[in-house]
């Protein structure tokens, strides 16, 4: 039960922690301060809890966790009365007083608030939903094992977890969502598909082995999906744990942890000894209350396919996790050109469950095929609904068929600056040497103007990989290679998807062409893609105008129409297009490597 969108008064809770945690109880009023108290401080009759941090120049998070302390469950924009705000200002070492008159004006809530209320009359609060990331091998597996172990809601049944792609735990009676697949590479896929399901990212790193590639990875990753991250330092069971070395490194990539001004929780814990969990779960409730997540669990839902499969004697499952309404059985639900009407649901411990609300994930029967991970669901009126939703699908399917969209192009930069459709150039820089890293950074980040900010949000030595790619995709951006290149899947997904990769090997060329972009003067560049190589193994005469080359194919494929060059001795001594193509008597489009076939090249007879 929550108190929210109305004042909490006489800082009593209306929704108690658990018992232990409410014993530590404050006085009902701020008692005087001793001596070096933090000065005193005037407060008004009521103040919204971001109002209260101003006061007392701490952040949010802090005075959420004093309230919790005091078995208050607020969020940032909440009202509190002067009893409440007295008794977290006076555990800050404040000595408080309440202002003569209390102004009219903070206990009305400003128009802005009003309307945010009045819209949000159907909003409930709805739990967080968490990802865990991290470098391999840092534990982000065993710490989700161990959340479950200690957490996991218990059922009448023995609570046996079934492996749906999420569950949930509970804590202080709040409910927490984790996805079950770890990892930035399944966190950005998901956005890349569009699906943004995660609130929190838990970023896990090792004690003993510090931040590593990865861990900068999955710090960017979540940073370019504006997720805030809670950090787990791991294995401090270890003797060679050393957690502020980690905190040291963590420092180095601009996440400040609480504890040295900044304002990322950290939590040491151990996944393997089960120690600092229920820490880390406070924490990410804190986190939550901040973010004051909230969904309307009256309509009907809509929710993200976060696995799915085709079971032998069930036909097609899903797993969705709900994002907003409640879906029930029965439900005509539709997904992407999939229909089906919610046969059955389970939960994430094999339970029947006729509703799911928000933020819950749960297994469905009754699709008529199997949908893509990553899709939406949505719920409809009716079967008529579902068609009509369904056509829709198709037809914007086709037309994106029709005109395939490079997601964001130096070439048509300025024109979607012009737009007014960006204002970021997001950037994603790999090199072959880290000491290259900065000094581009700091040349294209220079290119700002007041206008247009060019932002690198991932770099990294190595090769392009298929999750610089993803988040690309997920963050409309183009990928710079510097002296690096992609890998094959990386390449691959690029084309299907219409990335920009662009490549260099001098720093001055690359930024001129930013610039250059940025103000629309990019002259159009031709890429040239090798389709493949032949040999000249004998010419036949045709008549006295064509000579055919009889070819055999060494590599890749020979493609009519496209452009090849004719290379003797080492020189290209013609240039041309591909005029026919035969292969025995036939004319065909292309041919692979390992055949021999005939050629005619446009305007070039002297083969022999
Ligand atoms: P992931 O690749 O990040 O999912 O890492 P895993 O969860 O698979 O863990 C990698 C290894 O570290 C496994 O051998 C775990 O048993 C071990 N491990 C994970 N957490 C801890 C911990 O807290 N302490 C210790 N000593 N080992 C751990």
């Amino acid at each position: 039960m929550r108190s929210r969108g109305s004042t909490i008064r006489n800082g009593r809770p209306r929704r108690a922690r658990p018992a232990q945690a409410i014993k530590s109880e404050q006085p009902e009023i701020a008692a005087p301060m001793p001596d070096g108290s933090a000065g005193e401080l005037e407060l008004p009759h009521t103040l919204t809890v971001k109002d209260l941090a101003e006061a007392v120049k701490s952040s949010p998070v802090e005075i959420i966790k004093v309230l919790m302390k005091n078995g208050v469950m607020a969020n940032i924009n909440q009202t509190i009365d002067f009893d409440t705000a007295a008794i977290v200002a006076s555990d800050l070492g404040f000595n408080v007083v309440e202002q003569k008159r209390a102004p009219e004006a903070s206990a009305v809530p400003s128009k802005v608030q009003q309307l945010v209320y009045e819209d949000a009359s159907q909003l409930r609060h709805r739990p967080p939903v968490v990802t865990i990331l991290g470098h391999v091998d840092h534990g982000k597996t065993k710490l989700l094992d161990a959340i479950r172990k200690t957490n996991v809601i218990e059922s009448e049944a023995g609570g046996i977890t079934q492996h749906i792609g999420a569950y949930q735990v509970e804590v202080h009676g709040q409910k927490i969502t984790f996805l079950d697949t770890p990892g930035h590479e399944a966190f950005t896929a998901m956005r890349a598909r569009g699906a943004q399901v995660t609130d929190i990212a838990v970023l896990v790193t090792a004690a003993d082995d510090g931040v590593m590639p990865q861990t900068v990875e999955a710090i960017n990753h979540a940073r370019a999906a504006g997720v805030p991250i809670v950090v787990a330092i791991n294995k401090i069971d270890k003797p060679e744990a050393n957690p502020e070395r980690v905190k040291q490194q963590l420092a180095d990539h601009g996440l400040i942890i609480e504890e040295w001004g900044g304002d990322v929780i950290c939590v040491p814990v151990s996944a393997k000894m089960q120690t600092g969990i229920n820490e880390l779960l406070d924490n990410l409730l804190v986190v939550a209350e901040v973010a004051d997540l909230k969904a309307n669990p009256s309509r009907r839902a809509v929710g993200t396919i976060l696995e799915a499969s085709l079971d032998n004697t069930k036909g097609p499952m899903a797993t969705v996790l709900v994002s907003d309404g409640t879906l029930k059985v029965g439900d005509v639900v539709v997904v992407d050109d999939i229909t089906g009407h919610v046969k059955a649901m389970f939960n994430d411990q094999g339970k029947h469950v006729r509703r799911a609300e928000p933020a819950t994930p749960a297994k469905i029967l009754g699709l008529n095929a199997v949908p893509q991970a990553g899709a939406s669901l949505v719920v409809v009126a009716d079967d008529k609904a579902a068609k009509a939703l369904v056509q829709k699908y198709l037809d914007e399917k086709q037309s994106r068929a029709a005109a395939p969209t490079k997601i964001i192009s130096l070439d048509d930069l300025f024109g979607q600056l012009e737009k007014g459709h960006l204002k970021e150039l997001n950037v994603i820089l790999k090199t072959d040497v880290e000491g290259s890293i900065e000094p581009i950074r700091a040349s294209l980040e220079r290119l700002s103007t007041d206008k247009v900010k060019v932002k690198v949000l991932h770099s990294g030595s190595g090769n392009i990989t298929e999750s610089d790619v993803l988040l690309a995709i997920a963050s409309k951006a183009i990928v710079i290679g510097f002296n690096s290149r992609p890998e094959p899947g990386a390449r691959r997904l690029a084309d299907a998807e219409g990335v920009d990769i662009r490549f260099y090997s001098v720093i001055y060329n690359l930024v001129d062409d930013i610039q250059k972009a940025m103000v629309g003067l990019l002259e159009p560049v031709f890429v040239e893609a090798v389709d493949g190589h032949a040999e000249v193994r004998a010419v036949f005469q045709v008549g006295r105008k064509s000579s055919i080359a009889g070819v055999y194919i060494t590599d890749g494929r020979v493609v009519r129409g496209h452009q090849a060059r004719i290379v003797r001795a080492g020189s290209v001594i013609h240039t041309s297009s591909v005029n026919s193509l035969r292969h025995f008597k036939d004319d065909v489009r292309e041919m692979a490597a390992g055949n021999e076939c005939g050629i005619v090249m446009e305007g070039f007879q002297e083969f022999a």
